[in-house]
């Protein structure tokens, strides 16, 4: 199975990719979850994009590029797997297709899920994550103590979670990403669910929608 997930800022895309992940035994393959990895690892690439990433901005497309094409040569992507956070402008999907055919690979599908704006900013101003296990959670389903549900570790907010950061990554989506949707429904067919409700429910039309479009 070979997808694409793709929505705003904030639409859930890694809560549910990593869900549907795990369900079809794929990686999720998140340029986000890796550019933060090597920013936290201090490694060259790293401190080459921390600006953009810190401002909210795209990393140039060669950055991504290359991350991309070596996790596809990962033996864990042999059966496929889940793109989230990729591609994210039109050069980007267009280096993608090429990857793709060097490697005789198609896609079974493309998501999109639709959160409004309104929401976007909502939860992604109240987004923590924990400093110890890496899970997020929202400021309105913690208890008194403020710490990770999950460890009891110390909850952060992202770097590029800031308000000010938080619109341009949202003006970004609009002029950079958006048009990508009316791309893949024309190169592969959009498989559109709404993101909004409770999170197993929004699991559950994702899976149906992939079974609708026979991506199952
Ligand atoms: P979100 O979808 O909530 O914005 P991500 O973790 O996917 O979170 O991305 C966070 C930041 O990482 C982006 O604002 C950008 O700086 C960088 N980034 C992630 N993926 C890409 C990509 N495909 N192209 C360019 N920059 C990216
Ligand atoms: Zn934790």
């Amino acid at each position: 199975m070979r997808l694409i997930i793709m929505g705003p800022p904030g639409a859930g895309k890694g809560t549910q990719g990593e869900r549907l992940a795990e369900a079809f035994g794929i990686p999720r393959l998140s340029t986000g979850d890796m550019i933060r990895a090597a920013l936290k690892a201090g490694t060259e690439l790293g401190e080459q994009v921390r600006e953009y990433y810190e401002a909210g901005k795209l990393v140039p497309d060669e950055v991504v590029l290359g991350l991309i094409a070596e996790a596809f040569d990962e033996p864990r992507s042999e059966n496929g797997f889940l793109l989230d956070g990729f591609p994210r402008t039109v050069p980007q999907a267009d280096g993608l297709g090429d990857l793709l055919r060097e490697r005789d690979l198609t896609l079974d599908a493309v998501l999109s899920l639709e959160v409004p704006d309104e929401e976007l900013v909502e939860r992604i101003s109240g987004r923590r994550v924990c400093s110890n296990c890496e899970s997020v959670t929202h400021l309105s389903a913690l208890g008194d103590s403020g710490e990770c549900p999950e460890c009891g570790g110390k909850l952060i907010q992202r770097s590029d979670d800031q308000a000010e950061t938080v619109r341009t990554r949202l003006a970004v989506y609009r002029d950079e990403t958006e048009p990508l949707l009316a791309y893949y429904a024309k190169a592969v067919g959009l498989t559109s669910v709404v993101g909004t409700g409770a999170v197993d429910d929004i699991q559950a039309s994702l899976v149906a929608a992939l079974e609708g479009v026979g991506a199952k």
